[in-house]
């Protein structure tokens, strides 16, 4: 794929799939923004907005967020410059009427949609969610076992603080992942029927899981 071209990825999988650290290597790769739509749910919450506040009670349950404020905030973001070119969307679309939202956005008819779905076992999402730990500052993950910070506590790409995020507390974890089998895992069909979706295995370390989906995208890599 030329860096040129437009490439608009969607990245499909459950919390814990390893969607966010694959969609910013994927993103540096094409030179495209990766859009979560997690963390600028979590940056409005961060700044105390009126959005933030209402998404906020949702997040802290598991639950998603309603679709029409969804598909606000999307559609707003895709219309930047700097989408121009593609993007890498982590996290969204996250229901069938989100994705029906998706299709509705017109793209002036540049490059087609790829929808990329990372497959983990569910007892290997639990591991991987409960030992998440997440910079305040740059949003990096590390897992308190599998790929520790260097120094507790501490970013070791910038240097900031490491915590829990609030939803991948046990309890919650479990309802973010039935959430996930009843409202998006629907999304998967959808796709497949459109012809657009590959499924990749997500299991093993990063950088396989990255060969993977360059493999998939018939990238070097
Ligand atoms: P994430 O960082 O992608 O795991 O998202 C964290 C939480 O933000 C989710 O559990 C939802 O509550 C909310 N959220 C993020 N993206 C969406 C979306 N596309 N639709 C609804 N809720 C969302």
């Amino acid at each position: 794929m030329e860096p040129t071209s437009v490439i608009r990825l969607v990245l499909l999988g459950p919390p814990g799939a390893g969607k966010g650290t694959q969609a910013d290597l994927l993103s540096a790769r094409f030179r495209v923004p990766h859009i979560s739509t997690g963390d600028m749910l979590r940056a409005e919450i961060g700044r105390g907005s009126e959005l933030g506040c209402e998404a906020k009670a949702f997040m802290d349950r598991g639950e998603l967020v309603p679709d029409q404020l969804m598909l606000g905030v999307v559609r707003e973001r895709l219309a930047k410059a700097d989408c121009e070119r593609g993007f890498v969307l982590d996290g969204f679309p996250r229901s069938v009427p989100q994705a029906n939202g998706l299709d509705a956005v017109d793209f002036a008819g540049v490059g087609a949609l790829r929808v990329l779905s990372l497959l983990v076992p569910a007892a290997e999402l639990v591991r991987r969610l409960a030992g998440r730990r997440t910079c305040r500052a740059c949003g990096a993950m590390f897992h308190v076992a599998f790929e520790p910070p260097t120094k507790d506590g501490v970013c070791d790409r910038c240097g900031g603080a490491l915590y829990q995020r609030d939803d991948d507390r046990e309890d919650i974890i479990h309802a973010r992942l039935d959430v996930y089998r009843k409202e998006t895992e629907p999304l998967l069909a959808f796709y497949r029927a459109r012809g657009l979706l590959t499924e990749i295995d997500g299991t093993g370390s990063t950088a396989e899981v990255s060969a993977r989906l360059a493999s998939a995208l018939e990238v070097s890599h």
